[in-house]
């Protein structure tokens, strides 16, 4: 199949592009004419047709033609220029805040002239400001356009007019067929999708009857077939990562039980039905030739470590080590005490790794795990760094991964790599992704979901209250306290800068201490240094503390039973997943829980209806959808996952419906090796090194 494309014709190859417009256009990510035709219109403006001026209404935008009656200085509170235009059916004012003396000499009375603006309600009734005008002659019919007129997504340097131009120059090399159709022909008919030249040209000079409603809502079958395609390159390029992997070799490890069983022997529980579920399917991935790529999605509390753990054992089962990530020093330690108190009875060795683990100690823990002494390590970042070699790693498992980007996901995979075998992995995470985000960014993976809480647990009353009734919360806050349960207060600030909002903590614990003078109060946030912060972490665990105030630190994997009553100030400044998240971390235990959502007054309309959600649902499946259609996917999976996400015309929540129907086709065209390549070329192109980090 010839693909000479236009993807393979520079910008510079049209007329009146050097390289000064070239550079500009980069920045639009403009580099090529098909770049150039994948560059849509963001909406349309009807120049078609000369509108009555006594049928406008405020809002409108259209082209309308007439005499002007007198132009003048209005003084006001701003100097305007205001040009009183009329036609046979009414009279409107152009009103102009920058303006020249040569313009008002040409707008005088008497002058024929045809403007295009929109109008809205002004000083003197029905106005254009700064309307696009020119003079026209009566005698003489000046032509209309013929097609809806496309506005385009813009950058300094580049306006509209020679965005029109180019793709009115791009548009011609479309008559020649040289934007090649990839979907088969067959596949085209059976999903209904129309050819790509044709949609292509729609969406760039839609004609007058087009439904411009449709079109700005991107739902027009022309938008769709360029998104269908888009989203097929996006899932074939992930599927293409994942055979990758499956090629290369992975260690087999042939479950044995001998340290699953007493594990499983020793734990104080027995597994959930989910648990054992989501254990078995690791399980049969471990045991396999080629490296498991898994993510296991588990609400918080779920108990996703103790499956981590059960994967770890069969890798040592196996002969081979396994590696436990947690994104922060918190967390990791977290691990390393569950691990080592687990399995050290065992008689197995857990090294632990931490940034702040310094000289000899680092040392000695650096070569148990390089001679192979240890069988389980656990750490942060640290684990990746170079100067750490494992002696023979067979799993790494990923906690909490949506802290890490995609970029380190995929990177993570390269390491640990030896003789083109590559380690298994397992991520873990207990922020539920809505099935639409699996079925896309995460089509690299196979899902399991730890859809059962453990028995026994109560849910959180959730409760939504106004900051003006802080001084209950604050009494509620020492009910529970002198009750013996143990309570945290987080404080959020809307400034993304850290050091505010740990300003913001240490003035709420101040004024919590003195209000609740008899309590014992500590304070953790992000500026503090990871030993204090652990030291603090400890004594809460320890019941040594009463009252945590907190940032949003705490919003991962901390695990304190006897903790039951949370306040989130704020909370209408936080996504609906962070707020899970941080009540996930109370209702660990057997008595009831409570969390006080304390608003700060008044609530928008859509932060009432964000922070119903969260008292009426502690599902975090269906927080998560919620997220999605309030925020959007980017902002669901964080920025730094979005590397991978940036779409040129498909959006994932409009276009979620089609992901089924794209799954289908990625399957029907898998085997065309080329035809496949060529796909995902045409919309990663640049982009697809990144994938494959
Ligand atoms: P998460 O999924 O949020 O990481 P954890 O693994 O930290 O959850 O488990 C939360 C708590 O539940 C821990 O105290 C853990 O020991 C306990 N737990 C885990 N599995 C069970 C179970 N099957 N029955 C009872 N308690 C369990
Ligand atoms: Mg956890």
């Amino acid at each position: 199949m010839s693909i000479l494309s236009l993807a393979q014709l520079p910008v510079t190859d049209l007329k009146g592009v050097g390289a000064a417009l070239e550079q500009k256009l980069q920045k639009l990510d403009i580099q090529n004419l098909q770049d150039l035709l994948f560059h849509l219109p963001s909406r349309y403006q009807d120049r078609t047709r000369v509108i009555p001026i006594g049928s406008l209404r405020p809002g409108d935008e259209g082209v309308i033609e007439g005499e002007v009656k007198g132009t003048d200085i209005a003084m006001g509170r701003r100097r305007s220029m205001v040009c009183r235009l009329q036609d046979g059916t009414g009279t409107i004012t152009l009103r102009f805040f920058h303006f020249s003396a040569a313009q008002k000499n040409n707008l005088k009375s008497g002058v024929r002239i045809r403007c295009f603006g929109e109008v809205r309600t002004g000083a003197s009734g029905l106005e254009i400001y700064h309307p696009e005008y020119r003079r026209v002659d009566e005698s003489v019919i000046s032509p209309v356009e013929e097609s809806l007129t496309p506005i385009y997504p813009t950058t300094e340097g580049v306006n509209q007019a020679r965005l029109r131009m180019l793709t009115e120059a791009a548009l011609g090399y479309l008559e020649a067929g040289s934007l090649t159709e990839l979907i088969p022909e067959p596949l085209r008919q059976q999903w209904r999708l129309p050819p790509l030249n044709d949609a292509v040209k729609y969406l760039h000079r839609p004609p007058v009857e087009a439904d411009q409603e449709q079109l700005l809502d991107g739902l027009h079958p022309a938008q769709r077939r360029l998104a269908f395609e888009e989203l097929l390159a996006h899932h074939l390029s992930l599927q293409k990562l994942r055979n990758r992997t499956r090629q290369q070799g992975a260690p087999l490890l042939t479950s044995t039980g001998q340290y699953c069983q007493p594990f499983l022997e020793q734990l104080p529980f027995p597994l959930t039905g989910a648990q054992q579920r989501v254990a078995a399917e690791i399980s049969a991935d471990l045991s396999q030739p080629y490296p498991m790529l898994r993510l296991v999605q588990g609400d918080v509390g779920s108990g996703k470590t103790v499956v981590a753990a059960l994967a770890a054992l069969q890798a040592v089962e196996g002969g081979f080590q396994a590696a436990v990530m947690a994104p922060t020093e918190i967390l990791a330690e977290q691990h390393y005490i569950n691990f080592s108190t687990w399995l050290e009875p065992l008689g197995l060795k857990v090294a632990w790794l931490a940034g702040k683990l310094k000289g000899k100690k680092r040392q000695a823990q650096l070569e148990m795990i390089a001679d192979g002494s240890a069988q389980i390590v656990v750490g942060t970042h640290a684990l990746f760094q170079d100067e750490v070699s494992f002696a023979n790693l067979g799993l790494v498992v990923v906690d909490e991964q949506h802290r890490f980007g995609v970029h380190q996901r995929l990177a993570l995979r390269e390491k640990g790599r030896q003789d083109k075998r590559s380690p298994h992995q397992l991520i873990m995470t207990a922020t539920p992704i809505p099935r639409t985000l699996t079925m896309s960014a995460y089509a690299d993976l196979d899902c399991s979901v730890i859809d059962e809480l453990p028995p026994g647990r109560t849910p959180v009353n959730t409760v939504v209250i106004s900051d003006q009734r802080r001084a209950e919360v604050v009494q509620r806050v020492q009910d529970a306290c002198h009750q013996g349960r143990q309570v945290y207060w987080v404080c959020t600030l809307i400034e993304e800068s850290e050091a505010l909002q740990c300003q913001a903590a240490e003035v709420t614990a101040e004024e919590l201490r003195e209000a609740l003078s008899e309590l014992r109060i500590g304070l953790i946030h992000g500026r503090m240094k990871p030993a204090e912060k652990a030291e603090i972490m400890a004594s809460y665990k320890a019941a040594e503390l009463d009252l945590l105030v907190a940032t949003t630190v705490i919003e991962v994997g901390v695990d304190v039973p006897n903790a039951s009553v949370m306040i989130i100030e704020n909370p209408e400044r936080l996504g609906l997943a962070q707020l899970h998240q941080l009540r996930g971390r109370v209702g660990r235990g057997s008595v009831e829980s409570f969390c006080l959502l304390m608003y700060h007054a008044p609530l928008s309309q859509q932060g009432r209806e964000r922070l119903a959600v969260m008292r009426e649902t502690t599902d975090g499946f269906r927080i998560a959808e919620k997220d999605l259609e309030l925020r959007g996917p980017g902002e669901v999976l964080g920025t730094r996952q979005t590397g991978m996400m940036s779409f040129k015309v498909a959006d994932l929540q409009r276009d979620a419906d089609l992901l089924t129907r794209v799954k289908q086709v990625a399957g029907q065209v898998a085997e065309d090796v080329e035809l496949t390549d060529a796909i995902i070329q045409r919309w990663l192109g640049r982009d697809e090194q990144y994938a494959t980090v």
